[in-house]
């Protein structure tokens, strides 16, 4: 067990986590990044991105995340391979973290990125079938499905991309949500429609997952048409679960404020929490946006922040040891 210091302690090493680094490490503010269960966040279960600015080509999550991984560590980031289980913020600077590890972190700023995780719909048999047919990465687990007959349950852009990343692995792939009409970007719904290996089933829910864990797994959706109310079922071998993420902040809970839906909440405008010290940036404070340079911005925004409050804070001690004196 040790103990690391830090003028700021990063929780998390998504877009937004990295990004802060960055900025501090160049700040000689010395971070520390906890890197959690998923190191480079979200971006790392996804294969294309086209929209992060300053790539003409299309580039893969998992090397954009490597990346900025290399970047940070290259102008003095530490990365810590450990999840925070446990935090103490109520005493103002410093704050302590502690491990999974049982490694303590000490920071002077606090920085929150520890963005957000898929939902589940908690519907029975998803959990049983976790890994036997249910999944919530098609990039990590479509291969599994070559040649299978699949589903993607949801209607966002993740839905959407996973649909098409499906394409890939299966020929008979179907898009199944709850309504009649597609949250996501037009881009990405034109590809959809225009693709003869994706089907859509409208106002539908699933109500059940169908299948035996320990023989062949998944093998049928129950479902529910919303309009009619008639119940039937679906034959397939694998289903995605895309119907969003909640923010990961269960860590803070009694904490720090949030909104009714988990997301830190923020001063307008800003990273700031109600905690002076601590900052919160990327998608745990973000239900609106949720893009990586978003998540990059608002991480720039904290470690800019935080440089200011270590600033004001060390004038405060030098006057009050001057007065002292
Ligand atoms: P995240 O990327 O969620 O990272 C959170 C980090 O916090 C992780 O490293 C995790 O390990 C860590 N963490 C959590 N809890 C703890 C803890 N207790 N201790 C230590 N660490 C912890 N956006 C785009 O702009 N373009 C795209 O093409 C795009 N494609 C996407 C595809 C998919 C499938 C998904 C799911 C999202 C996509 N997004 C895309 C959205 C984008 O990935 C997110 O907006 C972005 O990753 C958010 O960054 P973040 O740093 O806030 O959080
Ligand atoms: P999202 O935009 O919140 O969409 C979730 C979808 O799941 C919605 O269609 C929703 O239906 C449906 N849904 C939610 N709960 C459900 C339930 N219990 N049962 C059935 N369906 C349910 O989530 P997301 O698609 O994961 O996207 C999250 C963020 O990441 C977004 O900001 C998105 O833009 C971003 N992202 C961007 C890209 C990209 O830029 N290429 C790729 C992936 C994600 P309703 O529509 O009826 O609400």
């Amino acid at each position: 067990m040790a103990t690391h210091h830090t003028r700021m302690l990063i929780i998390g090493s998504g877009p937004a986590g990295l990004s802060a680094a960055i900025y501090g490490a160049r700040a000689a503010m010395e971070p520390i990044v906890v890197q959690g269960l998923q190191p480079g966040g979200q971006l790392t279960i996804t294969t294309d991105v086209e929209n992060y600015p300053g790539f003409r080509d299309v580039v893969q999550g998992p090397w954009l995340m490597e990346e900025m991984q290399a970047q940070a560590e290259h102008v003095g980031t530490r990365m810590m391979w450990d999840t925070i289980t446990d935090i103490d913020i109520a005493g103002g600077s410093p704050f302590r973290a502690v491990g999974d590890s049982g490694d303590e972190y000490i920071g002077e700023t606090l920085v929150i990125a520890t963005g957000a995780q898929a939902k589940w719909l908690g519907v029975p048999g998803e959990q049983e079938l976790g890994g036997k047919g249910v999944s919530a990465c098609a990039t990590c687990d479509g291969f599994f499905y070559r040649g299978k007959k699949v589903a993607v349950i949801g209607g966002g852009n993740t839905a959407v991309e996973e649909a098409l990343y499906l394409t890939n692995h299966s020929d008979d792939v179907t898009l199944i949500h709850r309504r009649d009409e597609l949250r996501s970007e037009r881009i990405l719904q034109e590809r959809v429609f225009g693709n003869d290996k994706i089907s859509t089933l409208w106002n539908k829910t699933v109500e059940r997952f169908i299948g035996d864990p320990l023989q062949g797994g998944l093998t049928a959706l129950e479902l529910n048409d919303t309009v009619t109310g008639e119940v039937s079922t679906f034959p397939v071998e694998g289903a995605f679960v895309a119907i969003g993420h909640a923010p990961a902040t269960g860590l803070f809970k009694g904490k720090l404020e949030m909104d009714d839906s988990g997301y830190l909440t923020v001063e307008p405008g800003t990273p700031k929490t109600a905690i002076p010290g601590v900052f919160a940036c990327g998608d745990v404070m973000d239900h609106t946006y949720r893009q990586a340079v978003t998540a990059a911005g608002t991480g720039c925004m904290a470690a800019l922040d935080a440089e200011r409050f270590l600033a004001t804070l060390e004038f405060a001690k030098k006057e009050a040891r001057e007065a002292a004196e």
